[in-house]
């Protein structure tokens, strides 16, 4: 049974890429721990206006590789106390095939994105705010061929939340990336591809269930995760053990 309570009450968040998968965890996790709570998608509309219809998440679309566009919906949220970065793509395979613009495309979305969209809200967010970003477990580990370019992303926001934990902690904001191992979502199915090749590698030998994810994103918002930052942490059923 998941338990919550409504300790972000009064608390404003944002998350980038709610419409699906673990985004949409996230989503219905922060507005059922009471947070008034809008998201970002992309081009699942249908999708986010369920997700919306059932949470009472606001929806707004909005392309992470767009600065400008994410820039003003930032803006346009007012101070945010919470921002969850989650929006990301995957891109693999053989790097010698794969387009150049694949690659630029994912490192906007990946990369550009969240480092544009952290600074843009640690503008105006208040004394105490939470920035979290959803990395990965190859940002630590790439134990397969094929993952150039998502684990060099993943790794990225490794150094994000670092910097930005210095330059923000005189301020009480806290910035954190959570690393997860496979999680059942449209992007890495449990009955897809990759189960057979992750799951004799995982101590716990599933996938992740979204909300899992989102549980560990809800404690690094809630109060008793003040002290907690600039740090990576992998929620993968033992992946990388
Ligand atoms: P999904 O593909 O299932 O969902 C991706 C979400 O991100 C969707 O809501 C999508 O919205 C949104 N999104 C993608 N591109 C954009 C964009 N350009 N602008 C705005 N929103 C966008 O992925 P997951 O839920 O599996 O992954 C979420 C995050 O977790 C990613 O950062 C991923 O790298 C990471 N991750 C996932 C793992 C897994 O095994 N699933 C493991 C480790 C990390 P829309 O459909 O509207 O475009």
């Amino acid at each position: 049974m998941t338990t919550t309570s409504a300790f972000l009450k009064g608390k404003k968040a944002l998350v980038l890429g709610g419409s699906r998968g673990i985004g949409a965890a996230v989503v219905e996790r922060l507005a059922a721990d009471g947070a008034t709570t809008a998201f970002t998608y992309s081009g699942s509309k249908d999708a986010a206006e369920a997700l919306a219809a059932r949470s009472g998440a606001a929806a707004v679309q909005a392309d992470s590789a767009d600065r400008e566009a994410v820039a003003q919906v930032i803006a346009g949220q007012g101070p945010l106390d919470i921002l969850v970065i989650n929006a990301g793509v995957a891109v693999m395979g053989d790097p010698l095939e794969i387009a150049p613009a694949d690659v630029d495309r994912l490192i906007d979305i990946n990369v550009r994105g969240p480092y544009h969209a952290a600074v843009e809200a640690a503008r105006k967010m208040p004394d105490g705010g939470r920035i979290i970003v959803i990395g990965s477990v190859n940002g630590d580990r790439v134990p397969f061929a094929g993952m150039t370019a998502y684990s060099l992303s993943k790794s990225a926001i490794q150094g994000l939340v670092r910097g930005l934990a210095r330059d923000l902690g005189h301020r009480g904001i806290t910035v954190n990336n959570v690393q997860p191992g496979p999680v059942d979502t449209d992007m890495n199915p449990a009955d897809g591809p990759l189960r057979d090749l992750v799951h004799p590698v995982m101590a716990i030998k599933r996938h992740a269930k979204p909300a899992e994810i989102a549980g560990l994103v809800a404690y690094l918002t809630g109060p008793e995760a003040g002290f907690v930052t600039g740090a990576q942490h992998t929620i993968d059923g033992g992946f990388g053990a």
